[in-house]
């Protein structure tokens, strides 16, 4: 497990390193280039310097994926749905217009400044996988069984985890977050509750999530009540009328979910949530999404500031 980052922070995903036998099994690559150099070199160093010829990604989103031109022979694996709803990702020129041009004393211009301001998205090429496949694809490493099992929709569209049974492994993805609150962009979130019922039932002893701390399925449990919470307040709050933005501000001030960072980012999930009880079928607006976030973080650090 390559885990980069500390909580509180956006972009900076787990990866992953399966080797045997001189052979290997990337999971997912880090967010721009040089993040992946650093990645890549360790990895090198791991493997005793055998090439690097295959990488399945968990997921579409770029904070795991657009690493991979680093890797230009690689087989990149994914589920057809990853493949197919590509498109449905902001792509790098976007972000850097974005960080360019969004005015920094507005929400999301202050906002993504501050979350993804230190990352350099110029310059990144978006590869397509080389391999895809539905349901269960079973990939050998060396002497170590490797099993990919498609999850999604859920995270995202085409989600997948990879389960290393004689290990007790599950490299859960996006699926699962430690320390903050997810962002959650295709739900609903009874699929994503479903997921982690899946990975439970594998019976691992350690699932890596994609951000934040290695999981015991205790700690996995407790994620999926706060996911069971979650979609039952979201249906109690949009029977009675309420927005999903009115909804995160009630939860945010009864203070629901205390210890989990990035609160903003219920308006993701929630938002996602909202969609699919108003069986709104268009497709998802991630920047959007991120602007509804940016917006009660704006909130909060403004009635911050009024306090102190
Ligand atoms: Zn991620």
């Amino acid at each position: 497990m390559w885990r980069p980052g500390q909580d509180g922070v956006w972009g900076l995903a787990n990866c992953g390193l399966i080797t045997s036998q001189g052979e290997s099994l990337l999971i997912d690559t880090p967010y721009t280039p040089a993040l992946t150099d650093d990645f890549l070199e360790a990895a090198r160093a791991a493997t005793g310097h055998n090439a690097l010829t295959r990488v399945a990604i968990t997921h579409a989103n770029g904070d795991h994926t657009w690493g991979l031109q680093q890797l230009p022979d690689a087989e990149i694996i994914a589920t057809r749905a990853t493949l197919e709803h590509q498109c449905l990702e902001p792509t790098p020129p976007q972000l850097t217009a974005l960080g360019r041009s969004s005015d920094p004393d507005q929400p999301l211009g202050w906002y993504f400044r501050q979350h993804f301001g230190r990352f350099d998205f110029s310059d990144i090429r978006v590869l397509a996988p080389t391999t895809t496949f539905a349901g269960r694809l079973d990939v050998q490493v060396g002497a170590v069984p490797a099993v990919l099992l498609e999850v999604g929709p859920a995270h995202t569209v085409g989600d997948l985890i990879v389960h290393l049974p004689e290990q007790r492994v599950v490299f859960a993805g996006d699926i699962a977050f430690a320390g903050d609150h997810p962002p959650h962009w295709a739900g609903p979130l009874h699929r994503i509750s479903d997921a982690c019922a899946r990975i439970l039932a594998l019976d691992p002893e350690w699932i890596v999530p994609g951000h934040g701390p290695v999981m015991t399925p205790d700690d996995l449990r407790a994620y999926m009540a706060y996911l069971d919470d979650l979609a039952d307040q979201a249906a109690t709050m949009y029977a009675q009328g309420r927005t999903s933005s009115e909804a995160v501000r009630i939860l945010i001030k009864e203070g629901r979910y205390p210890g989990l960072g990035l609160p903003e980012r219920l308006a993701i999930t929630l938002g996602t949530e909202f969609r699919h009880l108003s069986e709104d079928s268009a497709d998802v607006d991630m920047v959007a999404l991120v602007n509804q976030a940016a917006h009660i973080a704006w909130d909060l650090a403004s009635a911050d500031s009024r306090s102190r």
